[in-house]
């Protein structure tokens, strides 16, 4: 095991065009990088009758991006325990995953997920108090 290289490749199950209600055909993959360390491949399909084409898409990271979900709110939950520089969150990002982000590209993170994260932090402490039937 130690030395060898292996291939990810992301497919969907069996995917119907939407329009025509035919099986697609897989019609090559595409390069991602993840977390800009670690090269997977997606399967792109296409319509037979109508050519309507797509590329497998991975529900783990945001469109337009390089990095997981996950190591996007790193910057966000590092940043709940303590006052952190972004330059000591992405170095911390490096330490874990392997790649270290610019300070910018944790700080955009941050920007981009502070409220859908911090909602569900929120969503989570409602819960809990409806079930302790505490009220403010
Ligand atoms: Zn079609």
């Amino acid at each position: 095991m130690i030395g060898r290289k292996f291939k990810v490749l992301y497919t969907d199950y069996n995917p119907f065009c939407h329009d025509c209600n035919v099986k697609m055909s897989c019609n090559g993959t595409n390069s991602h990088w993840i977390n800009k360390i670690r090269e997977v491949r997606k399967q792109e399909y296409i319509c037979p009758k109508c050519k309507y084409s797509y590329v497998t898409k991975l529900d783990f990271i945001p469109k337009n991006c390089n990095y997981t979900t996950l190591v996007q709110e790193k910057g966000l939950k590092q940043g709940l325990i303590e006052y952190k520089s972004l330059e000591k969150v992405a170095e911390t990002i490096r330490y874990i995953h392997g790649h270290e982000p610019s300070r910018q590209t944790v700080l955009n993170h941050i920007n981009a997920n502070s409220e859908k994260y911090l909602g569900k932090i929120e969503k989570k402490l409602d819960e809990k108090i409806k079930k302790g039937k505490i009220e403010l």
